[in-house]
């Protein structure tokens, strides 16, 4: 089966920030030096149990060992397979992945880098050119979008005329022929390349990281048609795949345990700039199940606010049908003026003013359940019309992947239908497109007994001389040269710990290839139970100084630790007139020699010659070895 290289697996890791990830689907919390902690997903956590290391490019939680990398994460959250979390993360990040066993695959990667490009391009060319229009300026004064909302959202304006946007990516290397590709000039019929959006309010499309994907562009004559027209699809862009606002709203939908579902461009941005910050849009399609599986990461609980009409009631009823499989409840909100007449969620905004989020969370607490809603709009005045529509809902209910809801409903619908609380002659919906297989469930399994750490076996001060090493860029080099190649071939450690020693020469290896100590190469290259070991380094970091100071001391002491293990392996050997003097001399080795040279000394790290000396010392250590 064809799959993408290590190297390209690795350098989207290395591009991939863990907690970014982890984050759209749990709310993590600083816990200091960039690191972070979490409930645990994978358990019934009650209390953060979970870190999460960006620098090593890890998760681990300490409470049922669930643990790995970015990939394993997204695998074991989203049940899915390898490829697929790698594809999933290099969609979340924008990066652009190869396409599999295709002839074709640099020219796919060439073009989403250059789609990518040309959007980032035009949205900052058309936030440009928003301010240089009295129109559109009073467009946008009308609807109370202050400069700062215009310039976080991207809003920005395509001007009249065919070649504006063209002209200005000329100048930038683009070709005409780029721009159709990315989705910004489309052909004429007299064969040459005109602009798309033309004399448009421009929205930037965002993906989960941030991105800019694609747009929509809104008339502002609104007699012209179409009203709203998007950027076709791309190699970025799936329209069933992206929820405008999500980028902004990702980590306040979970702060406020719900998410509100608006229709337009404009409803979305007003009700963020008002205050009410988990709000998303759904434009330019309907909900799709990719939509609602993405939502449900975020929150179980929805507010659908969509507008009065029949249009809207339409909407809010495939999307009741779409959220509620994946496991998302959602109420209904109709907002109106006091006169009765019905409103979006932008006029709303706009006319109750400072007091707008308030107002309008008072309208979300007003909400209609969605069965109510239902049952309110649907006849069911005759046994037929009863009959229909509860067919209706068990067939809604019966895709809930949320069992518990699923029952619970269930038993509402009968008790207050009088039918029975069962599927019986409900047909559930193929399996096939959900992202969910609960055969690919797996529980994280805690970890094996052979790949536990034996702390106890592990001298802390072996531990806290590795961890000082890695921790510090100072002593990358040094430490290169003290245990070096030579050395590390004479069969001597200086460590005790054959964990640690594995670490630490694992580490310095890094250091000899590539120059630097990168976390998250280090921790995959690793076995599992030094690579625990790592994880297990804390925040602890050294001064430059103290650093060097600390490294040389500790060299000092693991080498009298050394030649005191070497008297011991002496100490059972028969006993000879040759073995009695190697053990007095290492003996007075560790404690005349090194010893006093350790104490010499108040500051180790003034004396040049000290790390000279520990060389020295080292070579006549190699030589004990062979004698013994
Ligand atoms: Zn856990």
């Amino acid at each position: 089966m064809a799959f993408y290289s290590d190297e390209i697996i690795q350098e989207l890791k290395q591009q991939t920030n863990i907690a970014d990830i982890i984050q759209q689907f749990v709310p993590l919390k600083r816990s200091g030096a960039g690191r972070f902690v979490c409930r645990c997903p994978f358990h019934n956590d009650h209390s953060p149990s979970m870190n999460v290391n960006p620098q090593m490019g890890i998760y681990k939680c300490f409470a049922c060992g669930a643990g790995g990398d970015v990939f394993k994460f997204v695998m074991e959250h989203e049940k899915m397979d390898f490829k697929a979390a790698v594809e999933w993360v290099a969609n979340a990040t924008g990066f652009p992945l190869p396409e599999l066993g295709s002839p074709v695959a640099p020219e796919i990667a060439e073009e989403r880098t250059l789609v990518r490009e040309l959007n980032d391009l035009a949205a900052d060319w058309f936030v440009e050119q928003l301010p240089k229009s009295e129109k559109v300026l009073a467009y946008i004064g009308a609807r109370h979008l202050s400069e700062e909302t215009r310039r976080f959202f991207k809003v920005g304006y395509a001007p009249e005329g065919r070649e504006g946007f063209l002209s200005y990516a000329a100048k930038h290397g683009f070709s005409p022929r780029q721009l159709v590709e990315a989705g910004l000039a489309v052909e004429r019929e007299n064969g040459g390349i005109a602009d798309k959006f033309r004399d448009r309010l421009m929205f930037a499309i965002e993906n989960l990281s941030g991105k800019v994907v694609a747009f929509g562009g809104r008339v502002l004559d609104k007699d012209k048609k179409p009203k709203y027209l998007n950027s076709p699809e791309t190699a970025l862009y799936k329209k069933g795949e992206i929820l405008y606002g999500l980028s902004k709203a990702k980590s306040e939908i979970p702060k406020a345990g719900s998410v509100v579902l608006v229709e337009g461009y404009f409803d979305m941005i007003s009700l963020y700039q008002a205050g009410v910050k988990n709000v998303v849009a759904v434009s330019g399609t309907a909900l799709t199940e990719k939509h609602a599986e993405i939502l449900s990461r975020y929150t179980k609980s929805a507010y659908l606010v969509f507008d009065g009409d029949e249009a809207g009631r339409k909407a809010a009823l495939r999307t009741i049908e779409i959220v509620l499989p994946a496991g998302i409840v959602p109420k209904i909100v109709a907002l109106s003026r006091p006169s009765g007449e019905k409103i979006d969620p932008d006029n709303f905004v706009n006319e109750h003013g400072s007091t707008a989020a308030d107002d309008f969370r008072s309208e979300l607490s007003k909400a209609e359940d969605w069965l109510n809603y239902l049952s309110h709009i649907t006849p069911t005045d005759t046994i037929e019309e009863r009959a229909k529509f509860v067919t209706h809902l068990k067939t809604i209910l019966v895709n809930m992947r949320d069992r518990e809801l699923q029952n619970q409903y269930l038993r509402l619908i009968a008790e207050r239908y009088g039918t029975e609380a069962n599927f019986i002659g409900i047909q559930a919906k193929e399996e096939k497109n959900r992202f969910h297989h609960e055969s690919d469930m797996e529980m994280a399994a805690p970890i094996p007994e052979d790949e536990q750490v034996p702390w106890n076996a592990l001298p802390p001060m072996e531990l806290r001389f590795v961890n000082l090493i890695i921790a510090s860029p100072s002593l990358w080099e040094p430490a290169s040269v003290f245990f070096d190649l030579d050395f590390a071939s004479s069969g001597v450690s200086l460590l005790a710990s054959e964990i640690l020693d594995e670490l630490l020469s694992t580490a310095l290896a890094e250091y000899s290839e590539h120059k630097e100590i990168n976390l998250m190469r280090l921790h995959d290259s690793l076995s599992p139970i030094p690579a625990q070991v790592l994880e297990s380094f804390g925040e602890e970091t050294w001064q430059p100084d103290a650093a060097q100071k600390e490294f040389l001391e500790s060299l000092a002491e693991l080498e009298i630790r050394t030649a005191e293990r070497f008297r011991d392996a002496l100490k059972v050997k028969p006993i000879t007139a040759e073995t009695m003097s190697i053990r007095l001399e290492l003996h007075q080795f560790a404690s005349k020699t090194i010893r006093a040279r350790l104490r010499s000394e108040t500051d180790v790290s003034r004396d040049p010659t000290f790390f000279k000396d520990l060389l020295d010392y080292r070579t006549k250590l190699v030589e004990y070895s062979e004698k013994i």
